[in-house]
């Protein structure tokens, strides 16, 4: 519990936790609750939360998120709110919506694996067994129901919001990218992902059939409020502030081996560089590395990631490293990179000499001997040359375009401590929406 826990804390709750309701062919998870919370007019106890899970499961729909609302306990019975939320529910494709209620907290562990590996039926069953609160979903598809328990249980650490505005379907959505940019500008660094300045264009806004106009990333709930009129002509419009896991690294685990790593996770690993990376075909990038046991790996920077690839072009080996990514199901020990951190840099060359005599580059001959051609004159040792190298704990992270949800960007890295927002300025949940 965030906000407002102190003022709840006597009053009874419902908490109604809800996944898997958006499909590839529109719905979004977020406006089911919000279209919950308005048609049962729930009181809000904290504010709602969007929870991001491992983003590398291969049967999510699109974000892989899952929303929590915390009401104060109202008289509707739970079966009408989670029939109303399953009726709300888009299908198609691999959509599974599950909805789980319950009166208080649940205390369980499922949650880490559903944010950094991958949930089984079986574990599924195993936590429902020792949970109080009921489990709803439909045609016996249980997979929504990994979500919604997950982000009932979640604990916090970092956080961060997003207030997101919705839209009718049906009309196009009205895009102004120099809003934007004029927000980005007056809110920097208090948000983040507003607007990739190197393409040129808006993050804000996704590009499905969903019904979320746009979405607006930071550090206070207020701000955003703020940022949204400098967006929107449109102040009927609903959104509603989320309170979310999104731009924290939450989805990491930091990892000793590549051995310990296994697919569909995103993990941590100090390595050194092996060799050269080798740019491929498609303009992707290789880099081959030694993790601290002495495992080697590869590491791809995808030409998607933008900047990531420029920078990972300039490692060279020797370099210590640190890189995250997540683990690729059809290549042994390959991460898709997500970002690296430098650590040490080896900032010296060794090259062939110059001849002393006639300035030519000599060639070499056998192992520590070099010989100049044009004039003859041997030399048995190299020459080193310091290399300009970027500097120790510098961070390089994909273009602002190809950040996931999770992925923590600069702006909040810069942060460095997380900014504190003020509890008192807040009037409540209820202002946290627009109904
Ligand atoms: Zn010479």
């Amino acid at each position: 519990m965030g906000l407002w826990s102190a003022r709840s804390v006597t009053m009874p709750t419902t908490w109604i936790a809800l996944d898997d309701t958006d499909s590839y062919e529109g719905g979004c998870t977020t406006w089911v609750a919000y279209q919950t919370i308005k048609k049962f007019a729930l009181s809000l106890a904290d504010f709602p939360a969007l929870i991001r899970l491992n983003p590398e499961i291969p049967w999510k729909t699109r974000g892989n998120g899952a929303v929590l609302i915390i009401a104060n306990k109202c008289s509707t019975d739970d079966e009408n709110i989670a029939r109303f939320i399953l009726s709300e529910a888009q299908f198609g494709g691999k959509t599974s919506p599950g909805v789980f209620i319950t009166g208080d907290k649940p205390i369980g562990t499922m949650w880490r694996r559903a944010l950094t590996d991958v949930v089984t039926p079986r574990v599924l069953q195993l936590e429902l067994k020792n949970l109080e609160g009921r489990p709803f979903c439909r045609n016996g598809h249980a997979r929504g129901l990994i979500g919604a328990i997950s982000a009932a249980e979640h604990v916090w650490d970092d956080f961060t919001f997003e207030l997101i505005s919705y839209r009718e379907t049906d009309l196009p959505r009205v895009e102004e990218p120099r809003g934007v940019l004029w927000m980005d500008s007056l809110t920097s660094p208090l948000t983040f992902l507003n607007y990739d300045r190197k393409a040129n264009k808006p993050l804000i806004y996704p590009s499905g059939p969903d019904p979320v106009w746009f979405g607006i990333r930071g550090e206070d709930p207020l701000l955003l409020i703020g940022a949204y009129h400098l967006v929107s002509n449109y102040p009927e419009n609903p959104w509603m502030v989320f309170k979310t896991n999104q731009g924290t690294n939450e989805h990491i685990v930091e990892k000793p081996s590549i051995m310990d790593a296994h697919p569909y996770t995103t993990v941590k690993l100090t390595a050194s560089v092996e060799d050269q990376p080798r740019m491929i075909q498609g303009g992707h990038l290789l880099v081959k590395l030694t993790d601290l046991q002495g495992n080697t790996f590869e590491a791809i920077a995808y030409r998607q990631t933008g900047e990531l690839v420029k920078k990972a072009a300039l490692l060279r080996r020797g370099d210590r490293i640190q890189v995250w990514g997540a683990i690729q199901p059809k290549i042994e020990k390959a991460m898709n990179l997500q970002g690296l951190l430098f650590i040490a840099g080896n900032a010296l060359e060794r090259k062939a000499p110059w001849c002393p005599i006639c300035g030519h580059v000599m060639e070499k001959k056998g192992q520590h001997e070099y010989r100049c051609k044009p004039c003859g004159t041997t030399a048995h040792d190299e020459q080193t040359e310091v290399i300009p190298r970027p500097k120790p704990e510098s961070e390089f992270l994909p273009s602002a375009s190809a950040f996931k949800h999770l992925m923590k960007p600069y702006r909040r890295r810069k942060l460095d401590i997380h900014y504190e927002f003020n509890e008192d300025a807040y009037e409540g949940p209820s202002k946290m929406l627009n109904k």
